[in-house]
């Protein structure tokens, strides 16, 4: 057998587009456009490549982008007040702090200060406990992504059994709270798992997101199986993802890439987030499972 490919970026460019086309109504609706803020500390280069990609989504889907660099020797209590400053702002609907901080400054004190309502990385405990006993709040991007992949590829997913691999606070936890939401039979594998690649063979639905490259195997598979992989590891040849692309695809139903899967969805979901913050706050009645 061989896998169909999941175009993720097809994925995130059509939710793109639709946000697009949403942001269009809002801002003829209530006069303004939906504002992300997002706050870079220190030079690190992958986070300078992140916040690049996110600020060009953000104005390309007609938001307003505000840009915020504090020096690598910030202190924690001018990142506060710069918090302090966006929590306020009536134009700002979303806030996303670049991680990782610098050591001086405590990323959970950070991520604690975001208004819970404006936190469209959905970071903050707030959030973590809405998703959890199930209140609207904000789903962290590259989960939700994950979600809209699987769904776009299966329908309803209803009775499945979902093997996430990762306990993560930002992508295993709440990917497996997703998936026990749609009403799939979840199990969720860390290091500490014994016999994984048997745990793994019982999925319908396998995700991937240990940091690991290519150690999810082809024969770890059920013949069938849908496969995402959130990994992203930087190898000497080149970027490659948790599952060992080549065996898998030829076992798996359907399978994302690395690049070109999850990684793209997750900047489409952040843009969301933020238009459904905006539209939150100014009451607006927004299309339904954007
Ligand atoms: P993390 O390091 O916080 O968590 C890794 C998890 O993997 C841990 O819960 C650990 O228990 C588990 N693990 C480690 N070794 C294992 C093993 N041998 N067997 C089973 N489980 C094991 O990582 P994270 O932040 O959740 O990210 C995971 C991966 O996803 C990384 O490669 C990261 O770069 C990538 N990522 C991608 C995106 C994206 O947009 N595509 C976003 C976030 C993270």
């Amino acid at each position: 057998m061989t896998a169909t490919i999941i175009d993720g970026k097809a994925a995130a460019a059509a939710l793109r587009a639709r946000v697009g086309a949403e942001v269009t109504k809002f801002r003829a609706a209530t006069g303004r456009a939906p504002g992300l803020a997002v706050v870079l500390v220190g030079e690190d280069p992958a986070s300078a490549v992140y916040v690049r990609a996110k600020h060009k989504a953000t104005i390309e889907a007609g938001m307003e982008s505000f840009e915020h660099r504090l020096p690598a020797t910030a202190t924690q209590s001018e990142l506060v007040a710069l918090v302090d400053r966006l929590n306020a702002d009536p134009a700002v609907d979303g806030i996303l702090v670049q991680l990782p901080l610098p050591p001086q400054i405590d990323e959970n004190v950070i991520v604690t200060r975001i208004d819970p309502d404006k936190d469209v990385d959905g970071f903050h405990p707030v959030n973590a406990g809405r998703l959890a006993v199930g209140l609207p709040g904000f789903v962290p991007c590259t989960p939700l992504g994950c979600l809209k992949l699987l769904q776009a590829e299966l329908g309803d997913l209803s009775g499945k059994s979902a093997v996430v691999i990762g306990r993560s606070n930002i992508v295993g936890k709440p990917m497996a709270l997703l998936l026990l939401q749609q009403s799939c039979t979840v199990t969720i594998a860390h290091s500490r798992t014994r016999d994984l690649p048997e745990v793994v063979r019982g999925a319908d639905i396998v995700v991937a997101a240990v940091g690991r490259p290519g150690m999810v195997k082809g024969d770890w598979l059920k013949p069938g199986a849908t496969v995402i992989d959130v990994g992203i590891n930087r190898t000497e040849t080149g970027l490659v993802g948790d599952v060992d692309f080549a065996s898998a695809s030829q076992v798996a139903g359907a399978i994302t890439p690395v690049p070109g899967g999850v990684g793209p969805m997750t900047i489409a979901c952040l843009i969301r987030n933020t238009l459904v913050s905006a539209a939150r706050r100014e009451g607006y009645a927004m299309k339904e499972g954007l």
